[in-house]
């Protein structure tokens, strides 16, 4: 089974708002088996509405469309799907009574436009709003199916979730689709392509989907089956082989992050780390710390953004720093060294570059970054050059910091 979601508002349309109902209902509905053959947003234009929706009912048989059930002259989706649908609307006294019911509770005058809440769509089974006043509908012509949903998120999420998902459940005939997410990095994505393309273009199913962020390739399969097992046994193997391949540069199966998986292997290895950094402001820190739980293997980090300061709160020598420069090999080793010894942690990290736009030369330019991870036995060193702005530097080098601590794990 096929589906297409329609965001009905013009606000979804100008930069102040985003269409975030079609992700829920998405991730909703894929759990189900029922897969999204595309979805759209449409301002409260009638005509631009009905010609969309005419579209949709070419393609799929489900169409779930969200926004514009209000009372307000603007709200024009229930007028055109009862349209399209060839379901006249009337007026439901049941529901103006509710309404009328609601306003005199609250000591309120119902103005007039109220009641065009209570029109129906003939024959269309009525969702009850638990959560707002605009009730939804679920409308049925012969084999096809329209979902009209209130806009506000929680309307949405609360109507959808008891009044509409066990009936798709039930209609979408057992189909699952299931889905796994590696995650690597150290890698370009035409690099992990061209690896991994060979393999994967021999399945149809599961479909493989490639997502590149700075310092970080996502791999999605999505896998359909008649039920759940199935489905992850397909996963199983394709995943294999994908493992086989990449190996080490994978560092998540299920979609975790690079940090909550570092801190898996520190407190597996009973390890810990403290952190000094300069071109990342603490973002190193601040990453391995979102991680509920990383006080066991997390002891300290310090931001030293001056000379002096790393000095003072990492014992780089100043003379180091003189002969060498700031963002050099010597003083992130000296960084990762001094920030271990003080604050008595299993490895140090020391990260110092130029994140510009500002400050860059021809020696050093903006995006140089030298990296630094120390153990009582070992210093390992890496020096890069980034691309992209002050922003994406500085998380491509917090990327780079806490891939060198997992690959030293591992
Ligand atoms: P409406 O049903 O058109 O009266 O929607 C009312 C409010 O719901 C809007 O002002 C938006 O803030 C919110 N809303 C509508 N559609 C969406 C959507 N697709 N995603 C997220 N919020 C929405
Ligand atoms: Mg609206």
């Amino acid at each position: 089974m096929k589906a297409e979601i329609i965001a009905i508002g013009s606000e979804l349309l100008t930069p102040d708002r985003m269409d975030t109902n079609s992700l829920y209902l998405t991730e909703k509905l894929n759990s189900i088996g029922i897969d999204l053959n595309s979805k759209s947003v449409v301002g409260d234009d009638e005509s631009s509405l009905e010609q969309m929706l005419r579209h949709a009912l070419n393609r799929v048989d489900l169409v779930i469309a969200t926004g514009g059930l209000g009372p307000t002259e603007d709200d024009i989706t229930k007028k055109v799907f009862a349209r399209v649908f060839k379901m006249p609307l009337v007026l439901e006294e049941q529901i103006l009574r509710k309404i009328e019911e609601r306003f005199r509770s609250r000591g309120l005058t119902m103005t007039s436009n109220n009641a065009r809440q209570a029109l129906v769509p003939s024959g269309a089974q009525v969702l009850e709003n638990e959560a707002g006043t605009a009730p939804g509908f679920w409308l049925q012509m012969e084999n096809q199916h329209a979902l009209l949903l209130p806009g506000p998120p929680h309307e949405m999420q609360a109507m959808f979730e008891r009044q509409c998902f066990d009936r798709l459940k039930s209609m979408s005939k057992g189909v699952r689709i299931c889905k796994r997410i590696f995650k690597l990095t150290g890698m370009t994505e035409s690099a992990c392509d061209a690896r991994i393309a060979p393999i994967y273009t021999l399945y149809k199913n599961p479909v493989t989907t490639i997502l590149a962020s700075p310092g970080e390739i996502e791999i999605h399969l999505k896998a359909t089956a008649n039920d759940e097992s199935e489905a992850n046994s397909l996963l199983d193997e394709l995943g294999e082989k994908i493992e086989m391949e990449l190996g080490d540069n994978i560092f998540a199966r299920r979609g975790e992050s690079l940090e909550q998986v570092v801190g898996m292997y520190l407190t597996m290895r009973q390890a810990t780390v403290s952190v000094a950094e300069s071109c990342t402001g603490g973002l190193v820190a601040e990453r391995l710390t979102r991680v509920s739980g990383s006080s066991a293997y997390f002891l300290s980090g310090a931001v030293c953004y001056s000379n002096e300061a790393k000095t003072e709160l990492a014992d780089v020598p100043p003379l180091l720093i003189q002969m060498n420069g700031a963002v050099s090999r010597e003083v992130a080793v000296g960084l990762a060294e001094g920030i271990r010894k003080r604050s008595q942690t299993t490895y140090g990290i020391g990260v110092t570059g130029i994140a510009g736009p500002t400050g860059g030369t021809p020696e050093k330019p903006v995006g140089l970054v030298h990296l630094a991870l120390s153990s009582e036995l070992q210093v390992d060193h890496r020096e890069v050059r980034l691309p992209g702005d002050r922003r994406r530097i500085r998380w491509w080098a917090s990327q780079i910091a806490l891939d060198m601590l997992r690959r030293r794990l591992l």
